[in-house]
């Protein structure tokens, strides 16, 4: 293990390594990435694989179309297939105040270049023709949201981020962090200790503890939320090609995956704030109602698995990315809740242009570590997959 190194990341999920790779690009590849596991462990190998732009808020949108048109060009760019499909987003609604705030949003997306709008019952049913449409009025469709492997994409920008120099130590635990008069010397790690002057705080779940160690003063509330994932047994290719979405259902979402041809995906049921992350029954019961009821054949399709994992959750339910003034060269890029993996590759590269270039023309602001000590909350980022 290096002794030294200009930059260290604590935390080797997507965000942590889109960021290392994304300084490397900008020829910062003095970095080294610390993970307490496995690649990928946190919340991203976790995640339900979606990816869209339909947000409600003008940040959320012009991040996430950045986000996607990398997302396009990832496979030629890191040089392993991530298996990014834009299989599209379908978000159903049932009253008409629902459909208002989605026209609302829809507006506001086309507004920044998104091409999303609301489509009929019967045209929703054209895409989805497994589709259970009662009591549906109308629905937001993009076609060009999409989802991507979690798994690819960690292995993607890893090897990718190594090629340019990059350090990843995994099983390496951040155990305190050396400040003085302001400024970072070293991270201690449970395999020594390295001299650094630069510390991003990517650990998501755990970014609270890792603010702890390097005694940030302002007040960032991050908390760890248990959600769960669950997938099926594979069917027919095809059958559910888009990310499907239904509030009046508890937030359910699912999707058939491209590879596979197993239906993954969730609902809104949480608990916390927990490290514990055991899947339960409450939850399978739960996910097994919604599924038939959005897509009545699945009923008779055998659920293989289940698991836990967090939402790393802000009051506003938007992450908070950038510097920490009181402490010199400290960065954050954590609380992603159930959206940091359709925006790492945007989160990383505008980090990097922050960290390099002094500035970035992407809308960080919006995610300002001190808007809560401020009282400033943003509007509610929507949350489900
Ligand atoms: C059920 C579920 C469904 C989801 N669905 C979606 C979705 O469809 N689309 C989407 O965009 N997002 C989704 N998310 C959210 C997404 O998974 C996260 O926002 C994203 O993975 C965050 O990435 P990250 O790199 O910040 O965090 P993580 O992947 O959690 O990485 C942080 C890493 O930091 C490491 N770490 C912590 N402390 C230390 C330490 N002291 N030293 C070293 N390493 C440390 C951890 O081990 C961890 O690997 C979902 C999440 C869940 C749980």
């Amino acid at each position: 293990m290096k002794s030294e190194a200009k930059t260290v990341i604590i935390g080797g999920g997507i965000i942590g390594l889109s960021i290392a790779y994304n300084l490397a690009k900008l020829s910062e590849s003095d970095v080294v990435v610390l993970e307490k596991g496995y690649l990928g462990n946190g919340s991203t190998f976790r995640c339900g694989t979606g990816i869209r732009q339909q947000f409600g808020d003008e940040a959320n949108i012009r991040m996430m179309k950045r986000s996607v048109e990398i997302w396009e060009g990832l496979k030629e760019e890191l040089g392993h297939d991530v298996e990014f499909t834009q299989s599209g987003y379908l978000f159903l609604l049932y009253d008409e105040e629902e459909l208002e705030s989605f026209k609302k949003n829809v507006r506001l997306q086309n507004k920044f270049g998104v091409p999303s709008r609301i489509i009929t019952p019967e045209e929703a049913r054209e895409i989805v023709p497994l589709l259970n449409t009662d009591g549906v009025i109308g629905a937001a469709w993009n076609h060009t949201d999409g989802k991507a492997n979690p798994f690819k994409a960690v292995f993607a920008y890893a090897e990718a981020a190594k090629r340019l120099g990059v350090e990843i130590y995994e099983y390496t635990e951040a155990k305190g962090i050396k400040v003085e008069n302001g400024g970072i010397k070293a991270v201690v790690t449970n395999r020594g200790e390295i001299k650094t002057g630069r510390v991003i705080n990517a650990a998501n779940a755990w970014a609270s503890k890792i603010n702890e160690m390097a005694g940030v003063p302002v007040d960032i509330p991050i908390h760890p939320y248990k959600h769960q994932g669950v997938k099926t047994e594979p069917i027919k290719p095809g059958q559910i090609e888009p990310m499907v979405v239904s509030f009046k259902h508890g937030g359910v979402y699912l999707t058939q995956e491209a590879n596979q041809g197993g239906v993954i995906g969730g609902y809104g049921l949480k608990y916390g704030p927990t490290y514990d992350i055991t899947p339960t029954y409450e939850f399978l019961r739960g996910v097994s109602y919604r599924f038939a009821r959005i897509i009545p054949a699945l009923k008779y399709v055998n659920v293989i698995r289940i698991w836990g994992g967090f939402y790393a959750e802000t009051p506003d339910g938007n992450a908070t990315i950038g510097r920490i003034n009181e402490i010199d060269e400290f960065y954050i890029a954590a609380g992603f809740s159930g959206h940091g993996f359709m925006l790492a590759p945007v989160v990383g590269e505008a980090l990097a242009e922050l960290i390099v270039d002094g500035k970035t023309n992407k809308p960080l602001d919006f995610y300002d570590p001190y808007r809560f000590e401020r009282g400033e909350l943003r509007g509610k980022a929507i949350q489900m997959g």
